[in-house]
């Protein structure tokens, strides 16, 4: 048997089931062939921000140089669309003389197509197909005791930690040790691709230097997690989200460090670590979602009878949010937030998610739509999940009565006001009792270079009821 992979994301060495399953066929004396697929029509479908592309592409030049040193043959292409995938790796896999093809599995509906396809063709010439799921801890297998899908984070969190529990039990760590052959191969050369790219450089690539980035958020940081989340101003959360969305890490990594601070992993953990595990098991629930709930891949909402609301058409009002400029300075903050680094605080997400859907009354997927496009870690499932879940339109979400009040939410996420002075530069001198609704100080001032608030909060929360309630 010959075994050769196909990387999507997932380009690391360690903790890489595919990689481990392909080696262990191979022999330590022969390079493990590997195939790279790079699809500028594919990254724009699916919304790719420049700077997560940027993001992956700098680490793909890093990768190259580590794979060659492993000995990993890496043959890199660019294809025109994903129709063209079956044929490419269906060549690949002739030029390599191979009998299998092993991936890690990816769950979202176009991808589960996309390989079913591959595999079809491959299988039609003889070689074997090996799905391994390398980017979530735990599988999409999790069923209720009736047999049905977890539709209830908690529940589902619950299993899942029995899940993780039962597997360490049986196999202890899987895949942990870097995959490396006793032979060098050349570096592959990166191809130039067209796709857009915005500067990702404040965040490290390379597989060594992200994971040295997971064990000192874990040995430093990760206690004062839970008492620190909520607060953007002191801006203390993982800041891995990306490393996960691209697979320059895998979620195992998460649980190998984890593992270390308990012996009764995944039970006693101190608060921090234990606050923290359950949010990288919201990571899976989503995913799991994706895979299960088929609608989710078309844009339809969890809750079906929450498809009939009647948004509003506002294109000034939604161009007003994307800029950062409602006059809420909270929202403002973090849609800047987000232009500039393309990421934004997880607390700040709901509150701007919150906004545009409950105070401005319009359609979700366009804010969707609009992270996507910017988020370094943009995540098809979380992205989606976080969205439905402030629109209340998703399973689990926040009831639609629950209005969030942008200001309220503001003294209590940034008391001194010093996230929203981070990002807002017209409100540097704005002292901390007027920084979260400051439209009577600057009217007081005669100053009109930060905008009064587009919306009354209280009209607008009544609005939404009312729409919601007639559904
Ligand atoms: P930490 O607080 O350090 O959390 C650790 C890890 O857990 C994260 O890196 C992430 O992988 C995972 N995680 C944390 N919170 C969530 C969550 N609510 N849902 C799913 N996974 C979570 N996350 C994305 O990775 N990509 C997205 O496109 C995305 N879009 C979002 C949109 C909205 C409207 C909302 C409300 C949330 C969204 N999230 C998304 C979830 C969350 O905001 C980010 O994962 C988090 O802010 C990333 O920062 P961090 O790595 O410092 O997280």
């Amino acid at each position: 048997a010959r075994a050769g992979l196909w990387l999507r994301h997932d380009l690391r060495l360690r903790s890489n089931p595919a990689l481990a399953a392909a080696a262990k066929l191979n022999g330590a004396e022969q390079p493990i062939p590997a195939l790279i697929l790079l699809c500028p029509q594919q990254m724009h479908e699916h919304d790719w921000a420049p700077i997560k592309w940027d993001l992956y592409y700098r680490h793909l030049h890093e990768f190259v140089k580590s794979a060659a040193a492993a000995g990993i043959a890496l043959s890199i292409q660019v294809i025109e669309s994903w129709q063209v995938a079956p044929k490419a790796v269906k060549r690949f896999a002739e030029q390599q003389q191979l009998s299998e093809v092993h991936v890690n599995v990816e769950y979202p509906l176009h991808e589960v197509r996309r390989d079913r396809a591959v595999k079809a063709l491959l299988e039609q010439q003889g070689v074997a197909w090996h799905g391994h799921h390398g980017n979530l801890v735990v599988p999409p297998v999790l069923t209720t005791q009736t047999g049905t899908i977890y539709q209830k984070f908690t529940p589902f969190a619950k299993a899942w930690r029995q899940h993780l529990r039962e597997q360490l039990g049986h196999n202890g760590l899987p895949f942990m040790q870097p995959v490396e052959r006793r032979c060098k191969v050349a570096a592959a050369v990166v191809p130039e691709v067209d796709y857009p790219r915005q500067d990702s450089s404040a965040w490290v690539v390379g597989e060594d230097a992200v994971y040295q980035q997971l064990q000192g958020y874990i040995e430093e940081r990760v206690t004062a997690y839970a008492a620190e989340r909520d607060l953007p101003g002191l801006d203390t959360t993982s800041r891995l989200s990306p490393y996960w969305e691209l697979g320059m890490l895998s979620p195992w990594q998460a649980v190998q460090q984890l593992a270390q601070l308990s012996p009764d992993f995944p039970d006693a953990l101190d608060q921090g670590p234990d606050v923290w595990l359950t949010e990288l098991i919201w990571r899976e629930f989503y995913q799991h979602l994706m895979f299960h709930v088929p609608r989710l891949n078309y844009g339809k909402a969890f809750l079906k009878h929450t498809d009939a609301m009647q948004w509003r058409e506002d294109a000034d009002s939604f161009q007003r949010w994307c800029e950062g400029r409602t006059g809420f300075p909270i929202v403002d903050a973090g849609m800047r937030q987000l232009a500039a680094e393309g990421w934004m605080h997880n607390r700040v997400r709901m509150i701007v998610a919150h906004f545009l859907v409950k105070d401005l009354l319009l359609d979700w997927r366009l804010g969707e739509q609009f992270f996507m496009r910017h988020l370094i870690d943009g995540s098809f499932p979380a992205n989606n999940g976080g969205w439905q879940w402030s629109a209340s339109t998703g399973t689990d979400a926040a009831p639609y009565f629950r209005v969030f009040n942008p200001t309220l939410q503001s003294e209590k996420v940034d008391p001194d006001g010093s996230y929203i002075r981070r990002w807002v530069k017209e409100l540097a001198d704005c002292p901390k009792q007027h920084i979260h609704a400051p439209g009577k100080w600057l009217k007081d001032r005669k100053r009109s270079d930060y905008p009064q608030p587009i919306v009354d909060h209280k009209v607008a929360r009544e609005r939404f009821l009312a729409a919601f309630k007639a559904l």
